[in-house]
């Protein structure tokens, strides 16, 4: 697979990948508490991290911040004595966000508070009820049929209190105050593309960007629950977003082998919809799945809500929803690969590095066409294809560097290589045959 390898050190590897994702596998995330806190402190070791603790009952345009999930023990035991479903052992085996209850139920009464999937009759789902007030447990259709007659006793240790939610987040100055911002979300237990990749992309991702010697965008990461996170965090940080934001992506279900796919802002045109666009077709080609905006999905729904309309969009590989493993527990460490989250994080870095060279050029002096072999630029090295490639790349430059053509335009129209452009750019620059950000 053709990939940008123009990136520079440190460089994760899959091995470092696979350690962070193990460690924070087994705590249980929800959309407060501190399954998430002890999530953000582990990427904490990664990321200058700013915690925002908002608290229980805040009023977030139409919504509330919600209690904050206790999860102390849950468990069921069979009529044979044996310990089954015990949330200590597998997270998706309870209901996300169960109320407390202790109690004997005959098989029948229970039934009514399992989930299974009929359809994958070896997968366990993962199912929340953040907002509706029950309790349940989650197991294998085929587990669930061999459950025998009897009595079963239900032990869920869980409390919801006034207590806060945890959203975390950092800005990586640049020379220009114009921001770019990945989200990504932190909600989900135990589960693997969907969602530790994100986390752990765009924590990896923050390394990388914060070790380049210079960045001209503003870069914004924040890591929060999805839905009520992100409509908390524009309850907040909105109207700045909304003077300041370029571009932003939410990091999604980005750790399988799948190609790209990219997912369009709701106005569909933006820097972010053009960068990406240009960026991940160097790693996927053809295979670059293109997806329009549509208000499902994560926290793009929030980003683009008519009253924001931010140029959000979303970069993930078998994206949710698309995949069979989505939200059971087959979305797991073998269904993703850490050598694909490898390549991920450079696909991240690769598009914000088109945001970032993504200028407008001028020409000096733009009265017919500079004498190319005079100045040293007329290219002579390389195969005839390689010189024709960049000669026309440099002639389409040249022509297009007019003060209106930003880069990625000039690529689009050009059909050229945005990094051949942006490094024959910087020859011009230097020859003095254009003006504009170094
Ligand atoms: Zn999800």
């Amino acid at each position: 697979m053709p990939s940008n390898r123009r990136c520079p050190l440190p460089s994760e590897t899959p091995g470092e990948l696979a350690r962070y994702f193990d460690r924070l596998w087994p705590l249980l995330r929800s959309l407060t508490g501190e399954g998430v806190r002890r999530t953000h402190d582990i990427l904490a070791e990664l990321v200058p991290l700013e915690r925002l603790e908002i608290p229980t009952g805040t009023a977030c345009f139409d919504w509330t911040v919600p209690t904050e999930w206790i999860c102390r023990q849950a468990y069921i035991v069979a009529p044979d004595g044996r310990r089954m479903l015990d949330v200590a052992e597998y997270n998706l085996h309870l209901v996300n966000y169960s109320v407390p209850f202790r109690g004997t139920l005959r098989r029948a009464k229970l039934d009514e508070h399992l989930h299974s999937l009929p359809d994958q009759p070896d997968a366990i789902p993962y199912v929340t009820s953040y907002y509706a007030p029950r309790w349940g447990f989650c197991l294998t259709q085929r587990q669930r049929d061999r459950l025998p007659e009897g009595d079963y006793q239900v032990m869920i240790d869980t409390e919801h209190v006034a207590g806060s939610m945890t959203i975390s987040h950092t800005v990586l100055p640049g020379d220009q105050p114009d921001e770019v911002l990945i989200s990504t979300y932190t909600c989900h237990p135990s589960l693997a593309n969907d969602n530790l990749s994100g986390p752990l992309a765009a924590a990896f991702l923050y390394r990388r960007l914060a070790a380049l010697p210079q960045r001209r965008m503003t870069y914004r990461f924040v890591w929060l629950p999805e839905t009520i996170g992100s409509i908390a965090y524009l309850q907040r940080l909105g109207e700045h977003l909304r003077r300041r934001l370029v571009a932003g992506y939410v990091v999604s279900c980005i750790g399988d082998p799948a190609p790209f796919t990219y997912k369009r802002s709701r106005r569909g045109d933006t820097p972010a919809d053009r960068a990406a666009l240009i960026a991940l077709r160097k790693f996927s080609g053809e295979r670059l799945r293109l997806l329009d905006f549509d208000p499902s999905g994560s926290d793009e729904r929030q980003y683009c809500s008519p009253g924001f309309d931010l140029p959000v969009g979303v970069i993930a590989r078998s994206i949710y929803g698309s995949y069979p493993e989505y939200h059971t527990s087959l979305d797991n460490r073998d269904f993703i690969s850490f050598e694909a989250l490898v390549e991920s994080v450079g696909a991240l870095l690769a598009t914000l590095l088109v945001l970032d060279r993504n200028v407008v050029y001028r020409r000096t002096n733009p009265y017919g066409e500079p004498e190319l072999g005079r100045r040293g630029l007329y290219p002579t090295l390389g195969t005839r294809r390689q010189r024709d490639e960049r000669l026309t790349a440099l002639l389409w430059l040249l022509n297009l560097a007019d003060g209106r053509h930003d880069l990625v335009a000039i690529a689009e129209r050009s059909g050229a290589d945005f990094d051949l452009l942006h490094e024959l750019a910087g020859e011009c620059l230097r020859a003095g045959l254009i003006d504009g950000p170094a």
